[in-house]
C-alpha cells in the first residue's frame, strides 16, 4: 500500500509526525525518551547517507571525468560550472544584503534582549571563534594547501575533507583520459559499476527516509533552546527565510526556465525529495546521494554532468549559506549599533561569497565561517552569540537553498553541453528498488 504513495509525501508525513512527537514530548518532559528511543533512528539515517557520500563522489567523479575523453571538454564543463557557481552565490549575498538593509531587523533588538542573548551563548560563540581563528592563522594560501591531501585514504575518513577527495578523484579521472584506452577500460568499468551500485544503495536508504526524518525532527524540537530567545530573533530569521525563499522559488526555477526551457513545476517537483532530506539533515554532503539521483532521474541531467557538477557543488556552492552570512553580519552590526558603509557591505559580499566556498557541507559550518566574514567587515566576532539560538532552523533552510542551487546549475550546464535529456523513466517519482 505504502508503495503507492510518492516518496516526497511519505517524507513530508514523516516530518509532520516528527514535529508533533517533538512538541508533545517537550510538553510532557519526555526529552530523554526521544533522545534514547527516537533520535538514534535519525542518526542511523544520517550515517547511512554520509556513508554513501564518499564512495559516491569517488565513483561518480572518476567515471564522469574519464568519460569526457578529452581535456578540453573537461575544462569547458569545469569553467562553466565554476562561473555559474560564483555568479549565483554572489547574487544570493546581494539579495540577502538588500533585504537586511531594507528591513533593519537588528535595529529593533532591545538592549536587555541583546545582553540576554550575548550572555546565554557567549561560551558557544567563543568556541566557534577559536575554531575559525585557528583556521585564519594559517595564512591566506592555506585554503589552497587544504585542497591537496597528503594521504588520500586519510582524506576519505573525514567528511570535512571532501574537497581533497574531489581533487584526487578528478586527477584519477584525468589520468584515465591520458592513458591508453585498453589500460583505462577495466578501471573505468569498475567505477562505472560501482556508481550504479551506489545509486542503487541510495534507493534502499531512501526507503527509510520517512522514519529517519521523523526521528531527526523530533529530536531537534526537544533539544532546541527556549522559545522566548527565539522570538526576539524573529525579524532576523524572517529576513533569512524570505531571502532563501526568493532563491528557491524564484531565482533557481526562473534560471532553469530561462536557460533550459523546463517549467517551474518540473524543476521543483523533481528536486523536492532532495530538498526535504536537506532540510532534515542540514547537510549538503549527506544529501548529495539524493541530489545526484534526482538530478539524473527526475531532472534529466546526464550522468556525465551530474557526476561532475554535483559533488563539487555540494562542497563549494553554498548560496544559502552565503545569503545567510550576509544577513547575519549586517544584523549583528545593527544590533550592536554599528553602521556599515558601502565599502563594508562590499567586503561582506566578497568574503561571504568566498567563505561559503570554504564552508564544509555539514551542519553549522556556515556559522563557523561567519566569523571570517565578521572579521573582514570589522564587526566584533563575539556578536555571533546574538544569532546562536536560531541557527539550527536557519541552517536547515539554507541547506535546502544550497542543494537546489546545485541542481539548477547542473541542469544549466547539462543544457549548454547538449546533455539534458528527458527524465529517465525507470524510476520517476519514487525510490523503490528497480525490479
Ligand atoms: N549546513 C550547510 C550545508 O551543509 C552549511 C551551512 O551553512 O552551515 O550545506
Amino acid at each position: 500500500m505504502l508503495k503507492k504513495i510518492p516518496l516526497h509525501w511519505q517524507i513530508l508525513a514523516g516530518m509532520i509526525v516528527g514535529l508533533l512527537i517533538g512538541f508533545v514530548a517537550d510538553r510532557l518532559g519526555a526529552q530523554q525518551l526521544v533522545k534514547h528511543w527516537i533520535k538514534p533512528f535519525g542518526t542511523i539515517f544520517m550515517n547511512l547517507l554520509k556513508m554513501i557520500a564518499v564512495p559516491l563522489i569517488i565513483a561518480s567523479l572518476i567515471k564522469g571525468v574519464s568519460d569526457m575523453k578529452d581535456l578540453s571538454r573537461l575544462s569547458r564543463m569545469g569553467g562553466r560550472t565554476l562561473a555559474l557557481y560564483l555568479v549565483t552565490t554572489a547574487a544570493a549575498v546581494a539579495i540577502g544584503l538588500g533585504i537586511v538593509n531594507l528591513v533593519k531587523p537588528g535595529a529593533g533588538v532591545a538592549p536587555a534582549t541583546r545582553e540576554k542573548l550575548l550572555s546565554a551563548y557567549a561560551s558557544e560563540a567563543a568556541g566557534r571563534v577559536t575554531t575559525a581563528k585557528s583556521e585564519q592563522e594559517k595564512g591566506p594560501l592555506q585554503p589552497l594547501v587544504d585542497i591537496v591531501p597528503d594521504n588520500f585514504f586519510a582524506a576519505t575518513t573525514d567528511n570535512r575533507r571532501m574537497l581533497q577527495v574531489i581533487f584526487f578523484a578528478l586527477l584519477i579521472g584525468v589520468g584515465l583520459i591520458l592513458v591508453a584506452e585498453e589500460k583505462a577500460k577495466p578501471i573505468k568499468d569498475i567505477f562505472d559499476g560501482l556508481n550504479e551500485v551506489i545509486l542503487k544503495l541510495v534507493d534502499l536508504v531512501m526507503l527509510t527516509a520517512p522514519v529517519g526524518v521523523m526521528a531527526l525532527l523530533a529530536a531537534l524540537i526537544t533539544e532546541s533552546p527556549s522559545a522566548d530567545l527565539l522570538v526576539s530573533l524573529v525579524w532576523y530569521a524572517l529576513c533569512v527565510v524570505v531571502g532563501l525563499a526568493i532563491l528557491i522559488f524564484g531565482l533557481y526555477p526562473a534560471l532553469t526556465r530561462l536557460l533550459t526551457g523546463k517549467s517551474y513545476g518540473f524543476f521543483l517537483k523533481g528536486i523536492l525529495p532532495a530538498q526535504l532530506v536537506a532540510f532534515s539533515t542540514s547537510s549538503s554532503a549527506a544529501t548529495l546521494p539524493v541530489t545526484m539521483e534526482r538530478a539524473q532521474e527526475s531532472l534529466g541531467v546526464h550522468e556525465e554532468v551530474a557526476g561532475f557538477v554535483l559533488p563539487i557543488g555540494a562542497t563549494m556552492n553554498m548560496d544559502g549559506t552565503a545569503l545567510y552570512q550576509g544577513v547575519a553580519a549586517v544584523f549583528i552590526a545593527q544590533a550592536l549599533g554599528l553602521t556599515l558603509d558601502l565599502g563594508d557591505q562590499l567586503s561582506i559580499l566578497l568574503t561571504a561569497t568566498l567563505a561559503s566556498i570554504g564552508a564544509a557541507a555539514v551542519p553549522s559550518a556556515g556559522l563557523i565561517v561567519l566569523v571570517i566574514v565578521l572579521g573582514a567587515a570589522g564587526i566584533p566576532q563575539e556578536g555571533l552569540a546574538l544569532i546562536f539560538a536560531i541557527d539550527r532552523p536557519l541552517d536547515m533552510c539554507r541547506t535546502v537553498a544550497n542543494v537546489t542551487s546545485d541542481a539548477c546549475v547542473a541542469m544549466v550546464v547539462a543544457q549548454s553541453l547538449g546533455l539534458l535529456g528527458p527524465p529517465q523513466e525507470r524510476r520517476l517519482d519514487d525510490f523503490y528498488p528497480r525490479p
